[in-house]
């Protein structure tokens, strides 16, 4: 046994040998180092223990241990995740993913100097506000607009600035709770403003709210209640009503309409989320929405409406709180400059293109996935499954297509069901639960949903260059 202990090389050999060199550029030294430690010790713990008995052992061992634990450890926290659940809005993956003209552009601002706050014309201080603006204002015909770290920040800093220590009116049927951490009566307190809720669960009526109207009331606040839907016996007041009654008591009217879609769904077959621009259409003095829901943009609170009431909330010190950062900003704006023309919007932004794929062109992306794995020796077509003469011991599942439903997700179109394909998996040596969680260890991580005892894929939110790398994961996984 001491005469293999000693076939261990020491971390000094190592760290000189051409295996390892080559990761000095790659690694942070330390990092090599530790990773060295760590085999080595395993490596004598395994001698020491007899399960390792030859010197060949070790050498076979040592580099492709090293290399593993290497990236192992390395690995960053956040990283890159394949969404094969079909919800193309996914606020546990990270929502929106951005557009290439996007992406170009944050990485550009991103490893310059650039006029953030610079005024390149007069050649002196400027104003990050000013960025974005001008498209926001061209796309929606907004009078003014103000953009803050995300939308939780948007509400927040309205209120402060628009209705601090005044009462706020609000549908009970609209306080709801939005992501866990976003619950309206919270919001409210810690902006400083007094909840005044009217109406109930229910219904609310337009005499509610006229009734609740004091000398020191404040705003009137319609919220999207998103995720959440009320059916039945049900009444709630329109946002063209409460427009009315604040003008006649001139009492501004906010719309918290969480998901802000900035294109019209409806020419696209898709009802139920009223657009950006319809509620402006309806004189409403604030709007407020997330930049990273159905925009398709960086998480951001977009703020819009009347140039007094933004010029407060500009001025509110929360403002500076929620402020947000020139990633964001440069993220944003080549977002937006995509909506100049909604035709091609629809195209680049993968928000969108996601949402409104057609079901064929999903299929083909499932087919895709489908046509890789069966190639493999071990995945056979679902169909034979109804074969009872497939006595193969070799296999180790089953994979077909079936038609589902994938959903819009980020509190969108709740109950908007989109017809979709998905890759089934059924596993015949692991269980359902272990296959999960093996592709959730794959590199990159694959999140799937499950369907009647399958593992489904959902081929809408499956980019084409993840075809290949995805198809490998579940053989991985699989084997
Ligand atoms: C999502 C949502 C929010 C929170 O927006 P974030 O951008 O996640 O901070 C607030 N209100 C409504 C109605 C929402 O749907």
């Amino acid at each position: 046994m001491s005469e293999i202990l000693k076939e261990i090389p020491s971390v000094d050999s190592i760290i000189k040998s051409d295996e390892i060199k080559k990761y000095l550029s790659l690694y942070p030294r330390n990092l090599i180092i530790k990773a060295i430690r760590e085999v080595l010790e395993s490596l004598r713990e395994g001698v020491l223990r007899g399960i390792i008995k030859s010197r060949e052992e070790i050498h076979e061992t040592i580099y492709p241990e090293i290399e593993k634990l290497l990236r192992d450890i390395s690995r960053f926290s956040l990283r890159k995740v394949i969404n094969a659940t079909g919800i193309v809005i996914h606020t546990n993956l990270g929502r929106a993913i951005l557009s290439e003209r996007a992406i170009k552009n944050v990485a550009l601002v991103a490893g310059s100097y650039s006029n953030l706050e610079y005024n390149i014309e007069e050649g002196k201080r400027g104003k990050r506000d000013v960025h974005c603006i001008k498209y926001l204002k061209e796309i929606t015909s907004a009078p003014d607009a103000f953009i803050v770290n995300n939308n939780a920040g948007a509400v927040l800093v309205s209120l402060n600035a628009i209705a601090s220590g005044k009462e706020v009116i609000i549908s009970r049927g609209e306080l709801v709770e939005i992501g866990g951490s976003f619950r309206m009566p919270d919001v409210m307190k810690m902006s400083g403003a007094i909840l005044k809720e009217v109406g109930t669960t229910n219904k609310t009526h337009l005499h509610d709210y006229r009734d609740a109207i004091t000398e020191n009331t404040g705003l009137i606040l319609k919220v999207h209640t998103s995720n959440f839907r009320m059916s039945g016996f049900t009444k709630s007041v329109e946002i063209e009503e409460l427009v009315t009654l604040g003008r006649e008591y001139g009492i501004p009217v906010m719309y918290d309409l969480g998901s802000g879609c900035l294109i019209d769904l409806k020419r696209y077959g898709i009802h139920g989320e009223p657009s950006v621009i319809d509620i402006l259409g309806s004189g409403v003095d604030l709007l407020t929405f997330s930049g990273d829901k159905l925009l398709g943009g960086p998480q951001a609170g977009i703020i819009l409406g009347k140039k007094e009431l933004i010029d407060r909330i500009r001025r509110s010190p929360l403002a500076r709180a929620v402020r947000v950062d020139k990633l964001t900003l440069s993220a944003l704006e080549a977002t937006l400059f995509e909506y100049l023309d909604p035709e091609s919007a629809v195209e680049k932004i993968p928000t969108l293109r996601a949402l409104l794929d057609r079901p064929e062109n999903i299929l083909k992306r499932a087919k895709r996935i489908l046509n890789l794995l069966l190639r493999k020796h071990g995945i056979i077509s679902m169909k034979s499954l109804r074969n009872k003469d497939t006595k193969d011991k070799d296999i180790r599942a089953y994979a077909g297509i079936i038609e589902d439903y994938s959903q819009a997700g980020g509190g969108a179109l709740p109950e908007v069901n989109l017809k979709t394909y998905a890759v089934a998996i059924k596993p015949v040596k692991i269980s359902l639960n272990h296959l999960i969680k093996r592709m959730r260890l794959q590199d990159p991580p694959v999140v799937g949903r499950i369907k009647d005892d399958l593992l489904l894929l959902d081929a809408r939110t499956i980019k084409e260059e993840e075809i290949k790398p995805l198809a490998q994961s579940i053989i991985n996984a699989l084997f």
